[in-house]
């Protein structure tokens, strides 16, 4: 099959053409006729199956006809990152070159004149993040009514990130009478739910899952103690043994150690980004760009912030932790061996991350061989389960930390940092700073001192965007499975913490009158 059997517009077939593509993807085969026919579509793919050009593609083709008026987009993509959403405008600036239409990308973390002005001009695309897009409307600057196609993706992302209540606000404003196309990597029963909510006798297609994982990607597992420096002087040799290390994404479960990491690479001479939830649109960019553009060969990212990320040519992936979830296992590795191209994964385990090892090699069907010695082989005091990395399941059964944990350190990336050497006695001190800069987990803190509440910046009242907050920092939702946090772990009640007062035995006087 070739593009031109799917019914795409002239204009549309040459920046294909352009854009170098020969044959479309199956999710692109499959799905493109039945957009055109105005019909609903549920895609079950993920990124790397070519998605966005799915919807991307028909949406440039039918939007030659008609124009927009202010204030009143035409279609509306929703997207669950403001990376992903700058993705698809992207998409639209390389498949759209012939056409004249306009485009806006409504994210947080950038100020609002902007937008207003582009929502004021009239859009054809309006791709934005929930948050944001709710806030324009309370605010009287959108109507949502003039919608006559809207794309929900990554709607399991989606509920991880706790929009789906957003998701259905949003979904009562555009007209009943809407198209709308809803593409999800994996289908839960809340994400089944809402697609039977707003789907309309959809098309459905399904592609492959990339379950099981390149072959073009060389896997191995190292076995390593629990402790964070032992970790990080192992991931260190990692990356200097590996001579054909083009550049190189490193994954942490959690948004502090993305930073902690960042920092202590970068003080080893390593020229290091950090990606993560709490950093502001602008160092996120500025990480990326320098990432993408290779001038920064190293990335330390959460999955979160990474998730769905295309950055073509990536030849090493190093999970300096052994994600919860096995499929986002497959997410971070398939970042390299892309388009039949060589690439490498390691994976740091330690004895605590046996169960989520099992799950990850049940998930792509195949054993992850070990680089050297296997979990057996390490000594017996660096065998014991680590509390702190350890996970039971799901519902975060597991040890529970402290409150605090998800306020990550706001540290300033080190982008552009260029390699130097420092020497060890300073790394540590660098290190112990990090550390001392980081939320403790309250098991940690001395019963009497009470943590003061960090004071929130002064905000015109109605002003504040809800993606201006801390990723994590959204209201909590009821539908929500996981924390963004990418703890997996959020603690009930104290957690772990049982403050001194409580443990101090009871002394009952008894009363004059008894
Ligand atoms: P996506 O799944 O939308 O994130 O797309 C993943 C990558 O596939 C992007 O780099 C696209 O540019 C690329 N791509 C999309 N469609 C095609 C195609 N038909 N042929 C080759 N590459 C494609």
């Amino acid at each position: 099959m070739s593009f031109a059997d799917l019914g795409l517009s002239d204009k549309v077939l040459q920046a294909v053409t352009s854009a170098g593509y020969t044959e479309p993807t199956p999710i692109q085969a499959q799905a493109i006729p039945h957009v055109l026919a105005r019909r609903d579509v549920l895609g079950i793919a993920q990124t790397g199956t070519g998605k966005t050009a799915a919807f991307t593609l028909p949406m440039l083709t039918m939007l030659e006809n008609g124009r927009a008026r202010a204030r009143m987009p035409r279609t509306l993509i929703l997207e669950p990152t403001r990376e992903l959403a700058a993705q698809v405008v992207e998409n639209f600036e390389r498949y759209g070159t012939n056409h004249k239409l306009n485009v806006a990308l409504i994210i947080g973390g950038v100020s609002f004149g902007d937008q207003d002005a582009k929502l004021m001009r009239g859009t054809d695309v309006l791709i934005a993040t929930p948050g944001r897009l709710l806030d324009h409307f309370e605010r009287g600057k959108l109507l949502l009514t003039g919608v006559e196609l809207l794309v929900i993706d990554e709607a399991d992302r989606m509920l991880d990130m706790g929009f789906i209540p957003d998701i259905e606000r949003i979904v009562k404003m555009v007209p009943f009478t809407r198209q709308t196309l809803f593409f999800s990597a994996t289908m839960p029963p809340e994400i089944e739910r809402l697609a039977d909510m707003f789907l309309h006798n959809p098309q459905r297609i399904e592609v492959a899952r990339p379950a099981s994982t390149a072959s073009t990607i060389v896997q191995k597992l190292v076995a390593v103690g629990p402790e964070g420096h032992e970790k990080r002087e192992v991931l260190r040799r990692l990356i200097r043994g590996e001579a054909d290390l083009n550049n190189g994404i490193i994954f942490c479960n959690r948004k502090r150690d993305v930073a902690l990491l960042q920092k202590s690479l970068a003080s080893h001479g390593f020229n290091v980004a950090a990606l993560h939830g709490d950093m502001d649109q602008r160092a996120r960019t500025v990480a990326l760009d320098g990432f993408r553009s290779g001038e920064v060969p190293l990335l330390v990212a959460s999955d979160v912030a990474a998730r769905g990320l295309d950055i073509p040519a990536v030849s090493h992936v190093f999970n300096f932790d052994v994600p919860h979830h096995p499929e986002d296992y497959v997410h971070r590795i398939g970042r390299t061996g892309r388009a039949g191209r060589a690439g490498h994964a390691f994976t740091l385990a330690s004895r605590a991350d046996e169960r989520s090892l099992h799950a990850i090699e049940a998930l792509i069907g195949q054993p992850i061989p070990w680089a050297e010695g296997d979990l057996a082989s390490l000594p017996e005091s660096a065998g014991e389960a680590e509390p702190r990395t350890r996970h039971r399941g799901k519902s975060g059964e597991g040890a529970r930390r402290g409150r605090g944990s998800g306020e990550a350190a706001r540290s300033e990336p080190r982008a552009r940092r260029t390699p130097r050497a420092a020497p060890a006695a300073g790394v540590e001190a660098a290190e112990a700073i990090v550390a001392a800069s980081q939320p403790k987990p309250a098991a940690a803190k001395p019963a009497a001192a009470k943590p003061a509440a960090p004071k929130p910046p002064p905000h015109p009242r109605g002003e504040r965007s809800r993606d201006e907050r801390p990723q994590d920092d959204r209201r909590p939702s009821p539908v929500r499975r996981r924390n963004e946090d990418e703890d997996g772990e959020t603690p009930l009640g104290l957690g772990a913490h049982v403050p001194a007062f409580l443990l101090r035995p009871a002394v009952i006087k008894p009363r004059k009158d008894d």
